[in-house]
């Protein structure tokens, strides 16, 4: 259905000498040459319950290979079939959900936003059998920097073995930070850098709006890229409260809870280390307590900084914290579309600049003008940029296209029941450059109309 030559390049590949191969050794039915297919395991918190074995019911690591960087990545096959960790499931996938990742992972990637990537969607000819009767079955390969999660720890620790905790710790500290092999106490570092990157990414998912919808802790990689791209979607308009997944149904996973939420992933995380950090236990849990409980502020300092960029701020100032959040709560009393509103903010630069498309967005817009005068005042302090170069840098990381849901929604009701891929073609290269308006697309800009918000999504399994 879909193949992504670049990506496969930047693999290292001959992609024309491949390209007759690629069917049949994305759907599984051919192993390449020297692999050796494994299924992985490992355990998890869903949505706080702790469940000891979970590991790749319907997913295949095909195997790992060294791209063009020299990086380590690994390439798996979702959907492929059942594997000992499947329970009840039949391990397969259908073709909606399976192209829908690659979608969204795609847009995350383009955005800049580390992530698994997508590699493949091959349809298996075979049906599917699900709640809505028989649906087209499909294999995605995802590819990613690893697929260690916290929930692999969780799997040894759970069971005692901490030898098997440390040789994991080892290799993940060789394999993603081998600036830690030195390091006097690897494994607090490890904490301490896991961290650090989830803080980042978390921050950066903010930025967008985007809900993963399941922050499971085997749902959280250890590299620090997003995966498991199942209910997730971005927010239209701006509230904290937004969930989409039908399953989520107390809201744990909500847009405004996921930097709390990925804390106390991280904290399950620690407490799988504790015994290779000191033999005192006393001693290993004050050590990652002060780790953890600097989480909140480390996302804070990532994530005001990119809210600064947002508002085209390049210098620090105390009062930059109040002024983006009375922003948000205009955006939020407005019903405001996030996405957007950032976008014509960028718009809005310039004390005689037009605000008339940005008031637009607001229910009730008077508010918002005394809030831009302040926003102006406080540019005017920032630096001596032009205008125009201030404009230029918010459009930089103020995205015009994410893939929203009622668009993904109709990209792939067409590929799904008409077996037309164009639009969902379409939807994909627009989002390869996400923050360049392109002529033409304003459709794809634009809020979903009246009476397609609440959107709901399904695991898709
Ligand atoms: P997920 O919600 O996709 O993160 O999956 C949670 C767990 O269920 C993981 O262990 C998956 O491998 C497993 N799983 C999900 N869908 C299937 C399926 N169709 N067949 C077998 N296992 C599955
Ligand atoms: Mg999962």
């Amino acid at each position: 259905m879909v193949f992504n030559r670049p990506l496969a390049m930047e693999l290292g590949w001959d992609v024309a000498a491949m390209e007759p191969y690629a069917a049949g050794i994305f759907s599984g039915n051919h192993v390449p040459r020297g692999a050796a297919p494994i299924a992985m395991a490992y355990a998890g918190h869903q949505f706080g319950q702790f469940v000891p074995t979970l590991g790749d019911g319907r997913a295949i690591l095909l195997g790992e290979l060294l791209d063009c960087q020299g990086v380590r990545r690994d390439l798996q096959l979702k959907g492929s079939g059942r594997t000992p960790f499947s329970r009840q499931g039949d391990g397969r996938a259908w073709l909606a959900p399976m192209l829908r990742e690659y979608l969204v992972s795609e847009a995350m990637h383009a955005l800049g936003i580390p992530t698994t990537r997508s590699l493949a969607v091959v349809t298996t000819g075979e049906p599917v059998w699900r709640e809505a009767g028989a649906l087209p079955g499909a294999v995605l390969t995802r590819v990613a920097t690893s697929h260690v999660r916290v929930g692999t720890f969780q799997y040894f620790a759970a069971r005692g073995d901490h030898e098997a905790v440390r040789i994991l710790a080892d290799y993940v500290v060789q394999r993603h930070f081998p600036e830690l092999l030195e390091s006097p106490a690897p494994y607090l570092d490890l904490v301490r850098m896991v961290c650090a990157r989830q803080a980042r990414l978390i921050a950066q998912w903010m930025g967008v709006g985007f809900v993963h919808g399941v922050m499971n802790t085997d749902n959280m990689a250890i590299c620090g890229e997003t995966i498991d791209f199942g209910p997730c979607a971005f927010l239209d308009r701006y509230d904290p409260d937004t969930v989409f997944s039908s399953i989520d149904a107390w809201g744990r996973y909500a847009f405004g809870n996921q930097p709390r939420i990925a804390a106390w992933n991280l904290a399950r995380l620690a407490e799988t280390l504790l015994p290779l950090i000191d033999p005192d236990p006393r001693q290993a849990v004050a050590w990652v307590t002060e780790i953890i409980q600097d989480f909140p502020e480390r996302f804070e300092a990532l994530w005001l900084d990119g809210m600064r960029a947002k508002m085209g701020l390049e210098t620090r100032e105390e009062q930059d914290l109040l002024l983006i959040e009375e922003w948000l709560q205009w955006l939020h009393s407005g019903q405001a579309d996030y996405t957007l509103s950032f976008r014509l903010l960028g718009q809005a630069v310039g004390v005689g600049a037009d605000a008339a498309e940005l008031r637009a967005l607001f229910a009730d817009p008077a508010g918002l003008d005394q809030w831009l005068v302040r926003w102006r005042a406080r540019l005017a302090r920032d630096g001596h940029r032009s205008d125009a170069e201030r404009q230029a840098r918010m459009h930089a990381v103020n995205p015009v296209y994410i893939p929203r849901n009622h668009l993904v929604e109709e990209v792939l009701d067409r590929a799904v029941e008409q077996g037309d891929l164009q639009p969902f073609m379409r939807l994909y290269e627009l989002l390869q450059r996400p923050y360049v308006e392109q002529p033409g697309m304003e459709r794809y800009a634009a809020a979903p109309p009246a009476g397609r918000e609440g959107y709901q999504t399904f695991c898709g399994t």
